[in-house]
């Protein structure tokens, strides 16, 4: 199933400013709030694509990938960099303070939506990922092993010695939030806000896990296997949720951001979704036509050479190219032709070419058959 557009969801303009980008979340969320619709499983998927579409686009970063790239910059195979795999719980965690002026602070807290007993989340981890034409044609799924905080085997990531080294935190008394009570000109208003003394864990420690001194984390290795998929660019970014460093104290991980990037090609150039060679024929055999093995993302292809072949011309492989990352239109490989003009001659080579010289067919007629080189340009843009 196609996923719905992020503005549409929200019903904004692709132009919305972040203050109606938030307005338009707050209405939505109201709206389809679970404890407003109980047992009501549309209601809930509306509440959640709500929440999903406001993390994308409340984010800068997300919010420029998704213009330009739509849902395949974050989602593609195992990427997952929407909320398309968010909890209830990760949402009240992560946008509760939406509703604190909406007159909604209540349900939190009171709920027990909440789950308690997480901590901080862990850092984003960044890696780039290097990949041929090739894997970029087909899309390839990577092997990597990157250093990272993984959660400490000792204590299983809760930072306690033992069992008996854990309390109940008495600022929030378990819950891992504590209530604020704000004045505003609109009379007294209530937020909930990660607990300060325990960071949301629900719990306090007297003695530390010695092995991660209470961090819930250690400095360790993870073989990752990456899904890219077909038709990434050079700089693009992709996330993949909750592959990142260990979160503090039992917290969630972060995110893993990965970088692309394109490595050179020994005789393929990119040229956004076309691949271009440049192909040399001897003046003969573009005089007398050939056949010529060219190189292509999928193998070599062999070409027909036509004879009177100019140079500067320009033949087209279709769909020989890169397919987008958003659909399965493949761009298109062009062979651009040159006549190879030797550097050096043998006696007898300089022989055959004085005679070539004066011959009444050798000698250029611009314009006379070939098109310009403006006019093949005027061509190329018309095709496209
Ligand atoms: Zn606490
Ligand atoms: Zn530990």
């Amino acid at each position: 199933m196609s996923k719905r557009d992020y503005y549409e969801i929200l019903g904004v303009g692709r132009e919305a400013d972040q203050s109606s980008i938030k307005k338009a979340y707050r209405e939505k969320a109201v709206q389809f709030h679970p404890d407003k619709n109980p047992g009501d499983k549309a209601a809930e998927e509306k509440f959640k694509e709500a929440a999903e579409a406001y993390e994308v686009l409340s984010d800068p970063d997300k919010r420029a990938r998704y213009d330009r790239y739509g849902h395949a910059g974050e989602m593609s195979g195992g990427f997952s960099g929407g909320g398309a795999g968010m909890t209830m719980e990760d949402i009240f965690a992560q946008f509760g303070d939406i509703f604190g002026d909406s007159g909604f602070g209540t349900f939190f807290g009171g709920s027990g939506q909440r789950q308690r007993g997480r901590g901080r989340k862990g850092a984003n981890l960044r890696i780039k990922v290097s990949l041929t034409l090739e894997e970029i044609s087909t899309g390839v799924t990577k092997k990597i092993k990157v250093k990272k905080a993984v959660t400490c085997d000792e204590c299983g990531g809760s930072g306690a010695k033992d069992r008996n080294s854990v309390r109940t935190c008495t600022t929030c008394n378990g819950a891992g939030y504590v209530r604020q009570v704000r004045s505003t000109f609109l009379g007294q208003m209530q937020t909930t806000i990660t607990c300060p003394t325990c960071d949301g864990s629900g719990q306090t420690i007297t003695s530390n896990c010695s092995k991660c001194r209470g961090e819930g984390h250690v400095q360790g290795e993870e073989t990752l296997e990456i899904e890219i998929p077909a038709g990434v660019e050079e700089g693009m970014q992709l996330s993949l949720r909750n592959k990142g460093n260990a979160g503090h104290k039992g917290g969630p991980p972060g995110d893993l951001l990965i970088t692309i990037e394109e490595k050179t090609h020994e005789s393929l150039q990119r040229d956004g979704q076309n691949v271009v060679y440049e192909l040399y024929l001897n003046i003969a055999d573009a005089a007398l036509g050939t056949s010529a093995d060219v190189p292509t993302l999928e193998g070599k292809v062999k070409i027909k050479i036509p004879a009177g072949t100019q140079a500067g011309k320009i033949l087209r492989l279709r769909e020989k190219g890169l397919p987008s990352i958003q659909s399965y239109v493949r761009g298109d490989q062009l062979i651009h032709v040159n006549i190879w003009t030797p550097k050096k001659v043998t006696a007898e080579e300089r022989d055959i070419l004085e005679k070539i010289r004066t011959l009444p067919n050798f000698q250029p007629q611009p314009g006379a058959s070939e098109k310009t080189f403006f006019e093949k340009m005027k061509d190329y843009f018309r095709m496209k």
